[in-house]
């Protein structure tokens, strides 16, 4: 791209130092004005709320693009070393209302609209969310990226411009139906086009071999079918403190000389053809959590970031350095978000090789000192593995250097037990069989300096489970990094009432210090505290209420236990087991075993795999249960079910806050963190749940006392299937068995019988991984142990308190810190401050990489 010549217009000052904008609400009212009327052409006629939304939006965004560009002068001028995470999926939501957050200007911005007969919540509520990811991963990333801004750390996301997010879930008579996601079919004001980085990829081809002018053997890729990766950039504010820092992602066009082959050679459906083949990498997120499908495009999508983020992040540093690469490894780090972008590992091997005529050690010391890999799941189906005979297809040259990793790694293998075949071949990075595989854990694994799971009891089974080789090589490498959430949105944002009640009582510290949470227990048994703390949840439960009977049509009442599990639908996280219990409770009911009893209002809500049946069965399960319990006049208040559609970020942003009881109750070592959890902890729910991932953290840090735990550990899971009997344990269990009865009699399914056979089958099967008899009954005790705890409003309360008290560690602003203690090593560098003219005109002099 003609970068050069932008850069020369760019010399004269008058272009970029201009004066900063004003934050009052004056201005602001003035500047949302101008954006609606002489921007968006509206006018008073114009009764749509979406360009109230626009105009405000294009506001904030000159506000913060002022600062983005502090930022980055600030960044590039200290020389400091950085860190990328590389991620496939950011599940950011929406952006209005986090960005006047953490700009600080939502006084002004409520006042401004206020003038103007506008609510700004209500115009906040109107925006799509960015749904560019399927559950906890890609939530994790974009809470991440929340506080390394805050923490003003040099950190910068690199991500995928999905032209299609995560699909939109409707249900039609209680089975899922999935809709396309087109977010981006309207303006999208969170991002600006960076064409001057646009990067090559290159696909297809062969590796061909040469000698170069002093007789050293090289390597090139020719033959290849290129595809452009096309930047956008992506604000991220921290809290408050003048830093934006910058999430890229990346969009596939079609290269003009792509299309002109084709063209010319007369066919022009053809070139059209080829261009929509290019462009369809990053066409749509793949709708999977935590498994893989083995598609070739889900391939080409991780190369395609790893790579065009890695030349951007050489590029950068070369500008900046003088071609210099010197010092590349002792700058730069890279933490890979899952296996998922792994290929970076081979492909920075292969661009310091054959484009920077690297020799293999000096290029190998460069890889294994910036790479470091986080892993989130022990699931076997999630663990990616790809067809040595696709990599041949897609990406030959990168299958040579991923062999000669292997070769070379394999030799250390030997030399530490020597003669253990065995050792070798299960440590191989290549996996033999009749379809040899590319197993993308350990290419990972052995390109990082860091492997960490995501809880302490995930890190643990990580290194004596399924990494236990590589933990007896190296156990240096491995290390934990239990996940966090970002208390700007899960808290501050989201629950407006919670945080305006702790800020009046500890002052607003916790917003950047979470820590300072504690300080509540002190108010425990204070009588006007806890009152105003009973207000605020009722007002919440109100919220949420709306929010069930507009999506649901079914009454909550805010007097009854709300009582919720929302994440993605799977078998290990047993909404199963959920639905039992509700079907229990039901059962009680209908006979009459419901003296002292604790009005309950039930919600479920999560998507399923499109390709996952038993999950999507299970989403026709509740909604057939809630169908029957809810048209039962005999049950009336007691008992309330309602499967919500469409679980996304900014729904839980009205759940957490409404919710009294969360439900965490995965099978022991299946869940390998959870950030759900955590977001109700925060809001003051109280949590039934396994001894699973950051469960243990969480009860743990609020004492057993305030935490309702059931069912196996993950020590007894891995023994009872050794010789587990689910027919006896039906047999035993005069409450399973009545439920069991319920299902089979058809109870839910009038008039589509059998269709719940499958899930009759799975519960009574002998290799049930997920144990869902085994914990029933335990589960059920342990629920009427909340009910009645419920009853007790005071004690409830006081747990309440006790649990937002006790969130402190979960905090993603801990998690980063730990990062950042024990990876990264990153020096926090402040922004620039606006108003400042703070250009360097000999950095704009040279030519370099600009920074606008
Ligand atoms: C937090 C969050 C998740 C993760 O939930 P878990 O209970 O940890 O699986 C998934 N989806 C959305 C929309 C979230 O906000």
């Amino acid at each position: 791209m003609n970068r050069k010549r932008f850069v020369k217009s760019n010399l004269c000052p008058e272009l970029t130092d201009i004066p900063p904008l004003g934050l009052d609400s004056t201005t602001l009212a003035r500047a949302f004005r101008h954006y609606y009327t002489n921007h968006l052409g509206r006018d008073k006629s114009c009764n749509l709320l979406h360009y109230a939304y626009e105009a405000l939006a294009l506001v904030v965004r000159d506000r913060l693009m002022e600062r983005w560009k502090k930022t980055r002068y600030a960044y590039d001028d200290s020389d400091c070393k950085r860190a990328y995470y590389l991620s496939l999926e950011f599940l950011m939501g929406r952006s209005l209302g986090n960005s006047i957050l953490n700009l600080g200007l939502d006084d002004e911005v409520a006042e401004a609209m206020n003038r103007i007969c506008l609510d700004y919540e209500e115009l906040a509520d109107t925006e799509q969310d960015a749904g560019l990811g399927n559950g906890g991963l890609g939530r994790l990333a974009a809470c991440f990226l929340d506080s390394c801004a805050t923490l003003q750390l040099p950190v910068m996301g690199y991500g995928i411009r999905y032209e299609y997010g995560m699909f939109r879930q409707r249900i039609q008579d209680g089975f899922q139906i999935e809709e396309p996601d087109h977010w981006l079919g309207a303006e999208n004001r969170w991002e600006i086009e960076r064409p001057e980085y646009t990067q090559r990829i290159k696909f297809g081809g062969r590796s061909e071999f040469y000698a170069d002018h002093d007789g050293t053997m090289r390597c090139r890729w020719v033959d290849s079918r290129d595809v452009l990766a096309f930047p956008y950039d992506v604000p991220i504010p921290g809290y408050r403190n003048g830093t934006v820092n910058t999430l890229r992602l990346w969009k596939a066009r079609a290269t003009a000389d792509f299309d002109l082959g084709e063209f010319n050679a007369g066919d022009y459906p053809g070139s059209v053809a080829a261009k929509n083949e290019a462009e369809k990498i990053t066409m749509v997120l793949y709708p999977n959590d935590a498994s893989e499908n083995g598609k070739d495009l889900r391939l080409r999508q991780q190369y395609f970031l790893a790579s065009a983020s890695l030349q951007d992040i050489l590029e950068r540093w070369q500008t900046i350095n003088e071609g210099d690469l010197s010092d590349f490894a002792e700058k730069n780090c890279f933490q890979l978000n899952d296996t998922h972008p792994s290929c970076a590992v081979a492909e920075l091997m292969r661009l310091l090789l054959d484009e920077h005529k690297f020799g293999w050690d000096e290029a190998w010391q460069v890889v294994s000192n910036t790479m470091a890999y986080t892993n989130h799941t022990l699931l076997p189906e999630a663990l990616e593995k790809w067809p040595v005979r696709l990599f041949e297809q897609l990406l030959p040259r990168l299958l040579d250097i991923i062999y000669e990793i292997n070769a070379r790694f394999l030799k250390e293998v030997a030399a530490r037990w020597p003669g253990d075949m065995e050792r070798q071949r299960r440590m191989s990075i290549i996996e033999e069989g009749p379809e040899p595989m590319v197993r993308m854990a350990y290419l990972a694994i052995v390109g990082s300096f860091s492997v960490n799971g995501v809880a302490e009891l995930h890190s643990k089974l990580l290194q004596e489970g399924l990494f236990r080789d590589f933990y007896e090589m190296w156990p240096e490498k491995f290390n934990n990094k239990t996940n966090g959430v970002t208390q700007r949105r899960w808290l501050s944002w989201c629950n407006k009432g919670l945080g305006s009640l702790i800020s009046d009582s500890i002052g607003e510290e916790w917003v950047t210090d979470l820590g300072q949470l504690r300080q509540l227990k002190n108010l425990v048994d204070d009588q006007a505290f806890q009152k105003r703390w009973q207000e605020v949840k009722f007002d919440n439960k109100q919220r949420l209420a709306t929010l069930v009977e507009a999506e649901c049509g079914v009454l909550f009442n805010p007097d009854a236990m709300f009582d919720v599990q929302v994440k993605r639908i799977h078998e290990y996280k047993r909404q199963l087991l959920n639905i039992l219990h509700v079907i229990h409770l039901y059962d009680r009911i209908k006979r009459g075993e419901a003296e002292n009893w604790t009005a309950r209002c039930v919600l479920i809500g999560g998507k399923a795999a499109p390709g996952y049946a038993m999950a999507k069965l299970i989403v026709k399960l509740i909604n057939n249960v809630a169908r029957v319990v809810n048209n039962d006049p005999e049950v009336g208040d007691k008992l309330k079910v309602a499967f919500l559609p469409n679980y996304r970020v900014s729904a839980m942003e009205v759940i957490a806050p409404g919710t009294d009881l969360s439900e965490q109750i995965s099978t022991a070592g299946k869940e390998a963190s959870g950030t759900g959890n955590m977001k109700f902890m925060m809001n003051g729910a109280l949590t039934i749940g396994t001894l699973d991932g950051a469960n243990i953290e969480i009860r743990e840090e609020v004492g057993e006392e305030n935490f309702f735990l059931f069912g196996l550990t993950a020590a007894e899971v891995a023994e009872t299937r050794r010789h587990y009997d689910p027919h006896a344990i039906i047999e035993a269990d005069e409450n399973l068995s009545r439920v069991m009865h319920l299902l089979q009699s058809g109870h839910f399914c009038q008039f589509e019988a059998g269709i719940f056979d499958p899930i009759i089958g799975a519960i009574q099967n002998p290799f049930d991984p997920w144990l869902v008899a085994a914990d029933f009954a335990d589960y059920v005790k342990m629920h009427e142990i909340a009910a009645v705890a419920y009853r007790d409003k005071k004690n409830w309360t006081r747990m309440s308190i006790l649990n937002t008290a006790g969130s402190g560690k979960f905090s993603t602003d801990r998690t980063m810190l730990e990062y950042n203690r024990d990876i990264w090593g990153l020096q926090k560098v402040p922004a620039h401050p606006v108003g400042e003219a703070k250009t360097d005109p000999a950095r704009a002099l040279n030519g370099t990489r600009d920074h606008e």
